[in-house]
Formats: C-alpha cells, sequence, structure tokens
C-alpha cells in the first residue's frame, strides 16, 4: 500500500469517527435544534432552487406496486441529471449498503474502490456515459447535498464488475497476502422462448434477479429512458446505476434482453471497456441481434460475464449470447427456447473461462435449475405466455431431491432458508439472498414499450429482517441495511405513463 493511500485511509478513519462522533453526541439542546432548522432551510432553497434547473425538464417519476417509476429524457448530462436529482433519496440508501458490502467482501477501503474508478474505469468511458454520471453525481448534489463525486457514483455503477472480478484478479497478479476468497457471483432465473414454443408464437422472455436482499430490496427501479441519441428504453434498474444490472430491458426497436451470470468465471481484462457501459450502449443502439453482441464484445473486458438472453421482436428471432473473456458463443433461433441459471454451455467458454465450474454436479444451484428449466419448458411447449411465465419465475420445485420446497436449488430462490449455502459464490449458510425481482415481457407488449414486474420474491412471499436477524447473528454486519422485503403485486409498466400519474419533480 502506498503511503498516499495508507494517508487517504487514515483520513476516511478520522472523518468517519468524527461523523460518528457528531451523531452520538446529537442532542434536543437549543443550538442544535437551530442548526437542524438552518440545515432544512438551506436543504429547501437547495430543492427550490433545482427543480427550476433546465436539465429537469421532461422529467417525472411515481410510485407502483413497490416499484418507483422515473421518465428520464434529453442529452446524457440531463439524463444523469434527473436520474441524480429524482433518485436522491434512493442513491443515498442505496449507496452506504452497496459500499459497505463491497468493502466488506473484498476488505478494502472505500478509496480504493475511487481510485479504480478514476483511474481505471473513468478513461474508458464513452464521454456520452462521463457525462451522464457527472449529471448524476450533480442532480444528486443538487437535491440533497450529497458530498457523492462523479468518481463514487462510478464505483458504483461498478458494483457487479470490480469486487467480484477485478479485485479477485488483482489480488492474484500481485500476490495480495490473506487475500478474501473471492467469488463471481450467480445472478438470476431466465428464459427466452419463441415460434412453437410459445402460445402467440412471438417472443416471451422472463427474468428473476438473484441477489443479497440486501440490495434486492432496493433493485426496485423502473427506467424509461428516451436519449437524445439511439432507441427509447424500459428497464428496472437500480439507483445511481446507468444500466439496468440484472438485466432485464426492452427498447423501442424491438430488442428484449436479459441475461443470468456465469458461475465460477474468472479473468479480467484491464484495457477493457467497463461492462457497466457496454451493456447501457447495447440496449440503448442494437436494434439487431448481431448489433447487440458486436457492442458487447467491443472492448470486452471479462467484467460481469454473462450468458444474454435476447430476442428481436421485428423478427421473432431470440438468441443466447455466452460471453467469456476468452472465448464466447452465438446460438440463434427463430423457433426454440434458450435459458439461464448461471452456469456456462459452450465447451470452450467451460474449459476456458470457467475452469472450477463442474456441469455435473447436480445437486449445485445452477445445474438443478438448469434440470427444472428443461422439464418446466419442455412441459409447457406451446402453452408459454406471460401469465404462465410469470409463475415459472416462482417455481419452487427442487430437481435434485425432487420435491416442492423454495430453497437454492428452486427457480424462484430463497437461500436463507438453507444451512448449505451456494458455496460456488461464496454464499455462506442461509445467506439472505436469493430471487428478489421478477419482470416479464412478450413481442405485443414490448411493441408498445410495456412489462409488467413484480418486487420482492416473484412467488409472493414476504422475507423479514428482523427475526431472520435475531437467528442468524453471524449477518449482524448487514444490520444497518437489511431491511424488510415484501412481494408486492404483478404490476404493468408503460413507457409512456398514463395521463394523470406523474408526479412532477418540482
Ligand atoms: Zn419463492
Amino acid at each position: 500500500m502506498s503511503d498516499l493511500v495508507r494517508k487517504v485511509i487514515a483520513l476516511s478513519i478520522v472523518v468517519i469517527a468524527a461523523g460518528l462522533l457528531w451523531a452520538g453526541r446529537r442532542s434536543n439542546s437549543d443550538a442544535d435544534d437551530a442548526k437542524n432548522d438552518m440545515d432544512t432551510t438551506i436543504a429547501a432553497a437547495r430543492e427550490h432552487a433545482a427543480s427550476s434547473d433546465p436539465r429537469l425538464k421532461g422529467a417525472y417519476s411515481f410510485e407502483r406496486g413497490g416499484w418507483v417509476y422515473v421518465h428520464l429524457e434529453g442529452d446524457p448530462s440531463a439524463i444523469g441529471f434527473q436520474h441524480g436529482y429524482v433518485l436522491a433519496q434512493e442513491i443515498g440508501d442505496a449507496f452506504p449498503a452497496v459500499s459497505g458490502a463491497m468493502m466488506h467482501s473484498t476488505k478494502r477501503a472505500w478509496p480504493f474502490f475511487r481510485a479504480v474508478a478514476r483511474e481505471q474505469l473513468w478513461p474508458k468511458l464513452d464521454p456520452e456515459y462521463q457525462q451522464e454520471l457527472q449529471g448524476i453525481a450533480e442532480g444528486l448534489n443538487a437535491r440533497t447535498g450529497s458530498q457523492l463525486d462523479v468518481y463514487d457514483i462510478v464505483a458504483l455503477n461498478s458494483f457487479e464488475e470490480v469486487p467480484d472480478y477485478y479485485v479477485p484478479w488483482l489480488d492474484k497478479q500481485s500476490k495480495r497476502a490473506n487475500a478474501p476468497n473471492l467469488k463471481s457471483p450467480g445472478n438470476c432465473s431466465a428464459f427466452v422462448a419463441t415460434g412453437s414454443w410459445t402460445k402467440d408464437g412471438g417472443i416471451v422472455i422472463a427474468h428473476n434477479n438473484w441477489t443479497s436482499y440486501m440490495d434486492g430490496e432496493r433493485w426496485r427501479i423502473i427506467f424509461d429512458i428516451q436519449p437524445a441519441h439511439g432507441y427509447r428504453i424500459l428497464m428496472d434498474g437500480f439507483p445511481g446505476v446507468i444500466v439496468s444490472d440484472d438485466d432485464f430491458g426492452i427498447n423501442s426497436d424491438g430488442l428484449m434482453v436479459a441475461e443470468t451470470t456465469i458461475s465460477q468465471f474468472e479473468g479480467w481484462d484491464p484495457n477493457g471497456k467497463p461492462e457497466f457501459m457496454r451493456a447501457r450502449q447495447a440496449l440503448q443502439y442494437a436494434g439487431s441481434i448481431d448489433e447487440y453482441a458486436r457492442i458487447m464484445l467491443d472492448g470486452n473486458n471479462g467484467g460481469y460475464a454473462n450468458d444474454w438472453l435476447l430476442g428481436d421482436r421485428k423478427t421473432g428471432e431470440i438468441a443466447q449470447f455466452e460471453l467469456g473473456l476468452k472465448a464466447y458463443k452465438l446460438w440463434k433461433t427463430k423457433d426454440g427456447v434458450f435459458y439461464g441459471s448461471n452456469w456456462a454451455r459452450d465447451p470452450r467458454v467451460l474449459k476456458m473461462d470457467t475452469p472450477q465450474f463442474d456441469s455435473n454436479n447436480l445437486a449445485s444451484s445452477p445445474n438443478a435449475r438448469r434440470v427444472r428449466w428443461e422439464q418446466l419448458l419442455n412441459e409447457n411447449k406451446g402453452k408459454i405466455d406471460v401469465s404462465l411465465a410469470q409463475q415459472l419465475l416462482s417455481d419452487h420445485f427442487d430437481s435434485y431431491e425432487k420435491k416442492t420446497q423454495a430453497n437454492d436449488r428452486t427457480l424462484c430462490g430463497h437461500v436463507d432458508t438453507v444451512d448449505r449455502g451456494i458455496s460456488i459464490w461464496n454464499w455462506d449458510p442461509f445467506y439472505p439472498g436469493g430471487a428478489v425481482q421478477g419482470k416479464v415481457t412478450d413481442s405485443a407488449m414490448a411493441k408498445n414499450m410495456e412489462l409488467v414486474a413484480r418486487i420482492g420474491h416473484p412467488c409472493g412471499e414476504d422475507f423479514l429482517a428482523k427475526p431472520f436477524l435475531e437467528k442468524h447473528p453471524e449477518y449482524a454486519w448487514q444490520e444497518p441495511y437489511l431491511r424488510d422485503m415484501k412481494a408486492g403485486p404483478w404490476t404493468m409498466f408503460q413507457s409512456r405513463a398514463l395521463a394523470g400519474e406523474e408526479r412532477s419533480v418540482d
């Protein structure tokens, strides 16, 4: 560690300690009351001033079914400013949870992530996305006076690729002593079907997001983005992040996109471009499956390596694009189904990018869910539609033990219920994680820029934080961030919201 880094870390600790001290000393004294009044006045003045900022023109948001829908439009700087301003409260809430988890798993302090953002990620970003990220920091600051700057926001955007892909690569390169055992995550269950597999012959695409409940409960934004350049986007997403990141989205040229991560992937290319930018760029600019693949391959850094499930409603064609770092493969069909549950399929990707993954262990979460997808999709061939897809995302059948019980092997994951955890992703026993929300759309809905989404476990069960933490003190470090994750109803969203439902930001 350099002296400078040491100093920055030491200084951060002093600042945090001073903050805690200040918080601990807060009392109801007159002086404090006066200060609080002043803070409120300043905050109100700041909010009022910012609400007349021309960059906010056209933005709006509303809440429905547990989701926060936000409409953003304009040039990159305006889209960012609107994002930061409208979602200031959600970003302020999500940032400590995400950054806390990043520091906890990697055993690295926040200045490390800021340095990675500034020195490695930022120079690889296209100006368009630099402006958008800068806009997020400015909008956030304008609304709440937040001290987070653009490098904090870039680091937040990298939360799926830096801690679990870059850091293990770096630890290995630098032979870091006592390096934590970091593994790439396994996120999500998803499928895309077309032709004789679906009820109406069009495309049906469905996805549930697997993550920690701590993050998942905050993964509740529906972004409707109308950029100055590229296609209109409707996607789910995370506060402060420019890409869906779990991922699920559609664009106005007919692309339908989902993914599941590749378990036990290893590798990183420091010369590549951040995955969070490429995935956003692909949804914004690709009008075909091939264009989507081309954008993802351009500057592939290996971060957040995924099996992309794609559909093009214009042609009825679907694809699976397995994007490793050393190898990749694209399969396409106009009559078939592709599904994912965190396993690689191509022999070259398996051999070169996931050397540790055991495809034959049917007790493991990815393989048990693969078996279940095969069963369910074959049983329902020709019957698949949006409402059936919702049921499939909620499925609780354990294909290994051959019984119904929500756990780590079921398409709707509930890993907090099992004492084995998921070791290949470093999820310890009773890890509070699993399927945290679900989304579905089909060709007809995508034509109208519509999707349905359910917050919480797709099956509708609630997760309650207090009893969980009482039973599992080993997760006490999550207590400041872990909240109840209550399921909402399946809720319809359309990129042109109905009149009267908008909540103006000013
Ligand atoms: Zn469930």
